[in-house]
């Protein structure tokens, strides 16, 4: 006869739902709050021209309007536009077009650009100012 006290039978583990975390509402952002917000907390540093250490922001044409350095850098990373002004450019009316779309600097620069990609290319690394 077993006299022991009956084990107690185990007990089941009690399973817990995972608890539905909720998450804090996200505020509902209006684009230009967006915006306003990434100004505030994402410090956009532009890159340094190597060549004359003007910093360099890409989206709009170099504040140094007469840094060769600057322009010639940011012709280069703009393979497209310095394509679509290529075009543009031999076509009848297209040099005002492309005075009225982009200034005249930008024509100047664009011209020097393509008149000598080589040798403007050299000439970068001297950060050679011409006004
Ligand atoms: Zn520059």
């Amino acid at each position: 006869m077993n006299t022991e006290p009956l084990q107690d039978a185990p007990k089941p583990i009690p399973i817990h739902e995972p608890t539905t975390i909720i998450a804090d509402p996200q505020p509902q952002l209006t684009p230009s709050e967006i915006r306003k917000l990434r100004r505030q907390f994402v410090t956009v540093t532009h890159p340094r021209v190597e060549a004359c250490g003007h910093r360099l922001d890409l989206s709009r044409q170099p504040r140094m309007r007469n840094c060769q350095s600057c322009w010639g850098t940011w012709l280069n990373n703009h393979g497209e536009l310095v394509q679509t002004a290529d075009e543009l450019h031999s076509t009848d009316g297209g040099v005002d077009m492309l005075i009225g779309l982009q200034g005249v600097k930008f024509l100047k620069w664009f011209r020097r650009f393509m008149a000598g990609v080589a040798s403007l290319k050299p000439s970068l690394e001297q950060g050679g100012e011409i006004q």
